[in-house]
């Protein structure tokens, strides 16, 4: 059975107007898959984030994450943005370790288990070429720099999804590619379900196992692609 499972999901945004973000989207996203959503600006990318998230529950249609209906904000799911957003005054190593004092069940084990998760946090930060930053503040750190410590955040406790909305589309193509190799070795090291938006067709090929394709507003899948096998790509 499929990862995730979308069937038929619609979103409508109420409020004066009303908006129709995303219509009739069916799709299956395996365990352990890689998949870029590309699309139009505004055709409802981060609403299907939001939505495999249970950030948001769909109007119509349903969504079945790991085998279970989503009713709630999911606690599996990891997310990285477009833009970090760091706690000003924490401390990197403390702003990668924000999702375990935010979910409930990471609380109660990171009261018992600190010394472990703290390890976790310097081994990703180390890992996306951060050691030696954990006691910085964010501000003292680049833009790319604080794009590297947010995934290490998204990733910290080791969720089996991972939801990344234009992760690097801040950044320029250098640093951008680094980070590409950055995320994949991070994928490759525990496999998590990845949901990548981007708007950067290059980056989907290179780090997709499969592209989909979404119209413009109202978001259909319109195209879905596998992209050839060609890792290792370093
Ligand atoms: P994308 O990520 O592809 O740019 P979004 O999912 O952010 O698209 O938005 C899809 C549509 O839904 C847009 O028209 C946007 O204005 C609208 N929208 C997004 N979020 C909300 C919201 N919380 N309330 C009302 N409309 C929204
Ligand atoms: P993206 O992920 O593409 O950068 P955003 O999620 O920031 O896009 O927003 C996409 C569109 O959705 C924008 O036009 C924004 O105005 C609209 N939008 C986002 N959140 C809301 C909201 N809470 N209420 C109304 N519109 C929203």
């Amino acid at each position: 059975r499929p990862f995730a499972e979308l069937s038929d999901v619609a979103m409508h945004y109420g409020g004066a107007e009303g908006t129709l973000a995303l219509e009739g989207v069916t799709m299956n996203v395996d365990h352990g898959e890689l998949v870029a959503v590309v699309g139009p600006s505004g055709c409802g990318k981060s609403t299907l984030m939001r939505l495999m998230s249970g950030l948001w529950l769909p109007t119509d249609g349903g969504v079945i994450i790991d085998g279970k209906e989503v009713d709630r904000p999911l606690s599996i799911v990891g997310m990285a943005f477009q833009n970090p957003t760091m706690l000003p005054w924490r401390t990197i190593l403390e702003n990668v370790m924000l999702p375990l004092e935010v979910v409930a069940e990471h609380k109660h084990r990171l009261r018992s288990h600190r010394a472990h998760y703290e390890a976790r946090a310097r081994e990703l930060l180390a890992l996306v070429g951060l050691a030696g930053f954990e006691h910085k503040l964010p501000h003292q750190l680049s833009g790319g720099m604080q794009q590297r410590a947010s995934l290490c955040r998204a990733l910290i406790h080791d969720p089996k999804l991972l939801m990344l909305d234009e992760p690097f589309g801040a950044l320029d193509i250098f640093t951008r590619e680094d980070l590409w190799a950055v995320l994949q070795e991070l994928w490759l090291a525990r496999r998590p379900t990845v949901m990548l938006v981007t708007h950067d067709l290059r980056e989907a090929v290179y780090l997709a196992d499969r592209i989909v394709v979404l119209s413009a507003r109202p978001g259909r899948v319109i195209a879905e692609r596998r992209v050839p096998f060609v890792r290792p790509r370093r």
